[in-house]
C-alpha cells in the first residue's frame, strides 16, 4: 500500500508541474487545469488509504461538506466576484495548514515520546504562515468585496506595530522550538493571526494584486512546512510549488507597479485624499453613432479594456465590435495591462472566452510605443491604468506606476457609466483632455449600440 501511495504522489506531483507549465498558455490552460485537477483527485485518493487512519466517518462528513461547499460557490461566483474568492480559497488554505500543524502538535504533547527541534520548527512555521496567510487574505477578501474600505487604513505608528507583530512572532516560534509548550504554540498563532490583518490593512489602491499574489505564495509555504511535519511529499512539492509559483507572481506584479515589495508592503500608497470635485472641468460627451462614424475613418484601432469590461460582462459584446471592425478593414489590437481588473491575467481570460484571437493582444511595453500613431484608442471600462498622473503628477497615489499611454493616441474614446474614479480612487486626467470623448453607460449596452450603428454606416 506504501508502494501505492508514493507512486500516486509521483503522479500527481508530476501532474501538477504539467498543469503548471499548461497554464502558461491560453490555448492549452484549459486542459492543464483538468490535468492539475485530476492529479489532486489521485493525490486525495491516496492520502485516504494511509494506514494511519483509523475511522472514516469524520473524513467522510468534512468531503460532504468542503466538496458541497466548494461546488456550490464555484457555480455560483460571478466573474467579478472571482479575485475575492481567489483571495478567501488562499486564506483557507493557510489555515488548514496551520490547523493541520496545531493537531500534529497536540498530537506530539499527549504522546510521551519528546519531540525533536526540526518537527517543532516545522510545526511552528506551518502556524506561523498559515495563521498570517489566512487572517491577511480574509482582510484582502474583505476589501475586493468591499465589505472595507479598499484604501488603505492605517493607526498610528502602524508599520512599527507590524514590526513589533513580526518579532513577537519569532520570538513565540523560538520559545515553541526550544520548549515546546501549548502557550508558545498558540501565541505564535494569535501573534501571526494579528500580524497578517496589520500588513494587509494598510495595502490598498492599485496595490491589491501584489498583496493577493504575495499571500498566495505563503499559503504554498506554508503547505510545504505542514509537508515537513507529516512527512507527505505530495505537500512539500504541491506547496513549494504554488509558494514558488506565488512569488515569481507577486515579482510580476510588484514590477508592473515599478515598486518593490518591501516598498508595497510598508509604504501605505494610495492613502491620498478624495478624488477631487470634476464638476468644474468640462469634458466632451459623446453618442455611440459618433463613435461609429469616427471609427469608420481610423485605420489603426486600439482597444484597452479594463475592470468595467469585467462587471459588465462585455468581453462577446467586444469581439462582435471587432469583427465589424475587421470587417471594414480596420487594424484592431487590444492592449492588455497587467494589473487590469481585479486578478492577474483578469482580461486574458475574459478575452479568451470571447474567442478573441491570442495574437491580437498586446502587452504594454510592445504597444505603448505605437499610441502617437493610433488613430483611436477605445478604453472599456478600464480607468487607473490609463490614468497619465502615474506619469504626471508626484503627489498621485498612482506615480510611477507604467500605464498604457492612450493619452498620446489621436483620439481616445473612453467607455464607462460616470466620472467615478476606480479602484484606487484617483481622479482621472485622461477625461479632461481635448481629444478625449466620454462614453457613458453600461459597457455591453454602449458596444452594442456602437456596432449596430457601425454596421449601418
Ligand atoms: P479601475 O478599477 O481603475 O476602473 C474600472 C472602471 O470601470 C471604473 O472607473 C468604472 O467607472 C468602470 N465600470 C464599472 N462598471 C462598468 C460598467 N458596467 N460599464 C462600464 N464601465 C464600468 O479598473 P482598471 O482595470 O483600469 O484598473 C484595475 C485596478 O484594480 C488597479 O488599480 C489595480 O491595481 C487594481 N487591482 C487589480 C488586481 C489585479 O490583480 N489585476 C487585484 C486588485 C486590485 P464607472 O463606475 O463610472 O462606470
Amino acid at each position: 500500500m506504501e508502494t501505492f501511495i508514493q507512486v500516486a504522489y509521483l503522479l500527481a506531483s508530476v501532474s501538477f508541474i504539467v498543469a503548471i507549465k499548461m497554464l502558461s498558455s491560453p490555448r492549452t490552460a484549459r486542459l492543464g487545469n483538468l490535468i492539475g485537477a485530476a492529479g489532486m483527485l489521485l493525490g486525495m485518493i491516496a492520502t485516504l488509504f494511509y494506514k494511519e487512519i483509523v475511522r472514516y466517518e469524520w473524513i467522510g462528513v468534512g468531503l460532504a461538506v468542503g466538496g458541497a461547499l466548494g461546488a456550490w460557490t464555484a457555480l455560483s461566483v460571478k466573474m467579478t466576484a472571482m479575485p475575492q474568492m481567489v483571495a478567501i480559497l488562499n486564506g483557507f488554505g493557510g489555515a488548514a495548514s496551520a490547523l493541520v500543524a496545531a493537531a500534529e502538535a497536540e498530537r506530539a504533547l499527549l504522546s510521551s515520546h519528546p519531540s525533536s527541534a526540526y518537527f517543532l520548527t516545522t510545526i511552528g512555521l506551518s502556524v506561523l504562515i498559515g495563521a498570517v496567510t489566512f487572517s491577511g487574505s480574509v482582510i484582502a477578501f474583505a476589501k475586493l468585496q468591499e465589505l472595507i474600505s479598499g484604501r488603505p487604513v492605517t493607526l498610528p505608528l502602524h508599520h512599527y506595530q507590524s514590526l513589533i507583530l513580526l518579532i513577537g512572532s519569532i520570538v513565540a516560534l523560538v520559545g515553541y522550538v526550544l520548549g515546546g509548550g501549548r502557550v508558545a504554540m498558540y501565541g505564535t498563532a494569535l501573534l501571526s493571526l494579528l500580524l497578517g490583518i496589520w500588513i494587509t490593512l494598510p495595502i490598498g489602491g492599485a496595490d491589491m494584486p501584489v498583496i493577493v499574489a504575495f499571500l498566495n505564495s505563503l499559503s504554498g509555504l506554508a503547505a510545504a512546512a505542514t509537508g515537513f511535519v507529516l512527512n507527505n511529499y505530495l505537500l512539500i512539492i504541491s506547496g513549494t510549488l504554488v509558494g514558488a509559483s506565488g512569488l515569481i507572481l507577486t515579482q510580476i506584479m510588484s514590477k508592473a507597479m515599478n515598486r518593490s515589495l518591501w516598498n508595497v508592503l510598508f509604504a501605505a500608497v494610495g492613502k491620498g485624499g478624495p478624488a477631487a470635485a470634476a464638476a468644474d472641468r468640462s469634458i466632451r460627451s459623446t453618442t455611440p453613432e459618433d463613435v461609429a462614424l469616427m471609427l469608420s475613418y481610423a485605420k489603426d484601432v486600439v482597444i484597452v479594456p479594463g475592470y468595467g469590461m469585467a462587471v459588465a460582462q462585455a468581453q462577446h459584446a467586444v469581439k462582435k465590435l471587432m469583427d465589424a471592425l475587421s470587417a471594414k478593414g480596420i487594424e484592431v489590437r487590444f492592449a492588455i495591462h497587467p494589473v487590469a481588473g481585479r486578478m492577474p491575467g483578469h482580461m486574458n481570460v475574459l478575452l479568451a472566452e470571447a474567442d478573441v484571437p491570442y495574437e491580437r493582444l498586446y502587452e504594454m511595453e510592445r504597444i505603448n510605443p505605437d499610441f502617437p500613431q493610433v488613430d483611436v484608442a477605445l478604453v472599456i471600462g478600464a480607468n487607473d491604468v490609463v490614468n497619465p498622473a502615474a506619469r504626471k503628477d508626484p503627489n498621485s497615489p498612482l506615480y510611477g506606476m507604467p500605464i498604457l499611454e492612450v493619452d498620446k493616441a489621436k483620439s481616445v474614446v473612453v467607455l464607462k457609466r460616470s466620472m467615478n474614479p476606480g479602484f484606487a480612487g484617483v481622479e482621472n486626467e485622461l477625461f479632461f483632455q481635448p481629444n478625449t470623448y466620454m462614453l457613458f453607460g453600461d459597457a455591453r449596452q454602449s458596444l452594442e449600440a456602437l456596432t449596430q450603428a457601425l454596421k449601418e454606416i
